[in-house]
């Protein structure tokens, strides 16, 4: 699991995180929901080991995420541009962070081939990125994450830059994912029907605090402050 411990962060004498803690079990779905600017992307990248540490600490798997290499982390990140190197194909964009780690050629191959049939994605190895609608980019960002068989993934706003239908094919493929790979999930979005659908546990952030922590339906149905009942549209 993941430990976040009394974790504050500051850009010079702002500070944007205040004493954020968090005990996340292997194979949660957890929902980082909150109104833009609330800090969501920060605390993500601070999992992930892509932005330092004002104050506390953050564990994944019994050890110190600052004392971890990437690769020793077990962490992927879905980013919501996406992030695909342009002048690759598919293929290679799956492979790359692989190559990297020195994974066999063969595994590398086995892995590739079981993402592409899990996002239904076989047909489109061979393409480049700009080859590709924007949902479809969307699976080769997930897919690549998921190669790479890592304890914990890490989503920001996966689903943002896509239209409505695509959005909800893709969050319910997401839950199936979920369900498949037993994985531990952190998802991060302002969009209370995602967090709704897909959490096990919502965690509301306002203004760089945890105003709530709780499972979907008791968020909505037993808000503990006005702020939390306005963003999730509790009954009055
Ligand atoms: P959104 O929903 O708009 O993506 P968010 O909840 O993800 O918002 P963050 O990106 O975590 O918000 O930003 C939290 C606060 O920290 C914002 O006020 C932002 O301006 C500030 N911030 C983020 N990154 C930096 C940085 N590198 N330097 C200075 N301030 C930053
Ligand atoms: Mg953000």
């Amino acid at each position: 699991g993941v430990s976040i411990r009394g974790v504050s962060k500051s850009f010079g004498a702002v500070e944007v995180l205040n004493d954020i803690s968090l005990g996340i079990e292997r194979g949660e779905f957890i929902v980082f929901l909150g109104a833009s600017g609330c800090g969501k992307s920060t605390l993500l990248r601070m999992i992930a080991g892509l932005e330092t540490i004002s104050g506390g600490e953050i564990w994944i798997g019994g050890r110190r995420v600052d004392q971890l290499t990437p690769g020793q982390r077990g962490v992927s990140m879905v980013f919501q541009s996406y992030a695909l190197y342009p002048h690759m194909s598919v293929r290679e964009n799956l492979a790359f962070g692989l190559v990297n780690i020195r994974t066999p050629k063969a595994e590398i191959e086995t892995r590739i081939s079981a993402a592409a049939k899990m996002l239904e994605m076989e047909h489109l190895l061979e393409r480049k990125p700009a080859q590709l609608s924007g949902g479809q980019r969307q699976r080769v960002a997930i897919g690549r994450a998921i190669v790479r068989e890592p304890d914990v993934f890490l989503f920001d706003e996966p689903l943002s830059n896509l239209d409505a239908g695509l959005r909800t094919r893709t969050r319910f493929e997401l839950a199936q994912l979920h369900e498949r790979l037993g994985a531990t999930m952190v998802f991060v979005t302002h969009d209370q029907i995602e967090a709704m659908t897909l959490a096990t546990r919502i965690v509301l952030l306002n203004k760089g605090r945890v105003e709530q922590v709780g499972a979907p339906m008791e968020i909505y149905s037993r808000p503990s402050t006005r702020y939390v009942a306005q963003f999730v549209g509790s009954p009055p």
